[in-house]
């Protein structure tokens, strides 16, 4: 542990430093909304500076952190056993929490019920004003009507068994860069003496490329300064109590459940002599990163960065759990979809049999799954679930339509900064925990 969250240290100071962008971000924000003459889209300064300052510098390096960061890591761990374990263990993982997550928010969402506690009217009016917030975002109804599961399926095969390594580069695909640095990994290390140098070669990329790494870091608190100015500035904190507000509740205490007494509990049990709260702190400036770009890709340099100098994970954890969990392993996402799903049914009356909830349980995992690591992925992979639940229900007239998702859309963006932050959680949980497995 070469860095520790003390006050006065670069950690401490990075994670004040954030705190305070985001508060001026958000009072900004405010008056933005109030101030600015036309309504704030994609295209204002706000946005287009928090790209240029922090979200463009931030994935000019995942690419490169994840091939290198991949191939550095199992390489180290040299003997295809131990990787084989650690791989099984890390999945067991990713796909347990994921379960659980989805299992709290679908529990949580059927006993609070927030779309059946409305009155008719009320639902009606929300109904109306999703279906018109849907046909003004035509970007996201073609994204939204392109999902299918057997799509789903397929899209994820063919990212795990890429042809061109560098269109997958290119086109800023990690999961297939992953399945090829794994392979590379483990044949540099059976080349054993032949392929030494290359080893090196890897591993002294990894280290120049985590120096980069802890350079832009320091523009995190100016990036999340312009980009929650603009989140604020786009929606206002008033939206928060909105009609809508039962909803977003339920989301936010399953995910305040998740992450602050579930995972920890898990971090308690299988990471040996762990203090799960202490770790979080030491975490923070990749939990506040998360939480003020919504994006678990793009905040991947930071998570390795601050896990592996603050968090006192293992390298041949970091290097391999958490780029795979950066793409794979979302319980907040997980969650949101769960809580989602069945929040529309219940707000179009539609009632949901155990059988149709664990429909939701499973396509909701696998959902959380297929979403890439980036802003609103989830609310795009949701669709998955909704054609699942529809598919089993008696007949048309009682599906839910597609374009019900523009019920939640106004208040995606604060949630997805949640989630994301969850997600990233769960990430760095599942690394101190594989550190025990794999420690340096
Ligand atoms: N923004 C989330 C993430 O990057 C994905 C989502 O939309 O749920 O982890």
């Amino acid at each position: 542990m070469s860095r520790q969250q003390t006050t006065g240290g670069p950690g401490y100071w990075l994670t004040v430093l954030i705190i305070a962008g985001m508060v001026i971000g958000a009072l900004v924000g405010q008056f933005l909304l109030h101030n600015a003459e036309a309504p704030i889209g994609s295209d204002h300064w706000t946005k287009i500076a928090g790209d240029i300052v922090l979200i463009r510098p931030l994935k000019l390096l995942v690419i490169p952190l994840v091939l290198f960061s991949v191939v550095a890591g199992v390489s180290r761990i040299g003997d295809p056993g131990q990787l084989g374990r650690l791989g099984l263990a890390t999945l067991g993982y990713y796909f347990g929490t994921m379960i659980l997550a989805v299992l709290l928010g679908t529990a949580l969402v059927s006993i609070v019920a927030p779309g059946s506690s409305l009155s008719p009217e009320a639902a009606a009016a929300m109904q109306a004003t999703g279906e018109a917030a849907f046909a003004a975002d035509s970007e996201l109804s073609k994204k939204l009507t392109g999902q299918s599961m057997g799509g789903t399926w397929t899209k994820i095969l063919y990212q795990l068994i890429p042809s061109n390594l560098f269109a997958e580069m290119a086109n800023g695909r990690p999961l297939g860069i992953i399945i090829f640095a794994l392979g590379l990994g483990v044949a540099l290390a059976v080349g054993r003496e032949r392929t030494r140098v290359a080893r090196e070669f890897f591993d002294a990329g990894f280290e120049a490329l985590m120096v980069l790494v802890s350079w832009v870091i320091w523009l995190t608190p100016i990036g999340v300064f312009f980009l929650v100015a603009w989140t604020v500035g786009k929606i206002g904190l008033g939206e928060l109590v909105a009609p809508i507000g039962g909803y977003m509740t339920v989301v936010i205490v399953g995910l305040l459940l998740h992450g602050a007494i579930v995972l920890p509990i898990i971090l308690k049990l299988l990471g040996g002599n762990v203090h799960p709260f202490r770790f979080m702190g030491q975490m923070k400036p990749a939990l506040l990163t998360a939480f003020g770009t919504d994006s678990s890709s793009a905040t991947l340099p930071v998570t390795i960065e601050t896990a592996e100098s603050a968090g006192g994970c293992s390298k041949k954890a970091t290097n391999f759990v958490l780029p795979l969990g950066s793409t794979i392993n979302m319980d907040g996402t997980a969650l949101y979809e769960a809580v989602a799903v069945v929040f529309l049914f219940q707000l179009f009356g539609i009632d949901l049999s155990a059988v149709q909830l664990f429909i939701v349980v499973i396509t909701a995992t696998l959902a959380a799954v297929g979403a890439a690591g980036i802003p609103s992925a989830g609310l795009v992979t949701m669709v998955i679930v909704i054609a699942a639940v529809n598919a089993s229900l008696p007949g048309e007239e009682t599906n839910l339509p597609i374009w019900s998702v523009g019920v939640i859309l106004g208040v995606d963006r604060i949630l997805d900064m949640c989630r994301t932050t969850v997600n990233v959680w769960g990430d760095a949980v599942g690394a101190k925990i594989m550190t025990r497995l794999a420690p340096d």
